[in-house]
């Protein structure tokens, strides 16, 4: 299953310094399927968008030797297949998991493969510490909002 280049492909805007960054190459059909299957995956788009990007693709049946019927897809954009055939498996084997980080401004998602599926963050030690601290300093300055350091 492709599900890290699904992550690598939907994790390639990080954003640097408050500057959303693009870490794909000069691919524009690549970039632009990319954009809307973040938009799926965050929700802003219907899974039905994701539909114009499956134009072009063909299955190939063989059987192997030893009898096994197989189904090798023939892609345009390969890369963006796999990754749209890794989403839709997860769809179905774990709803839920691939979701936007909850800091919301950053850009990247992350597939919660705990037990408990309550990971927000893409990154505890970046995301999650910093959401943390920003919290913790409001929660102390509307305690004591007269003092000032
Ligand atoms: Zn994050």
């Amino acid at each position: 299953m492709d599900e890290e280049l699904l992550l690598a492909l939907l994790n390639s805007t990080p954003v640097v310094d408050g500057v959303r960054t693009e870490t794909l190459e000069p691919d524009a059909e690549l970039r632009a399927g990319r954009d809307i299957l973040q938009a799926v995956v965050r929700g802003d788009l219907p899974p039905s968008a994701l539909t114009p990007l499956l134009a072009g693709v063909t299955s190939h049946p063989s059987i192997s030797e030893e009898g096994r019927l197989t189904w090798t897809i023939h892609a345009p954009q390969d890369r963006l297949i796999r990754a749209i055939v890794a989403w839709d498996e997860l769809e179905r084997s774990r709803p839920g998991r691939l979701r936007a980080c909850a800091n919301h401004e950053c850009a990247l998602f992350l597939l919660d493969r705990s037990k408990s599926n309550n990971a927000r963050w893409c990154s505890m030690a970046t995301c999650g510490n910093k959401l943390k601290a920003r919290r913790h300093y409001q929660r102390t300055r509307s305690e004591s909002p007269a003092e000032s350091t």
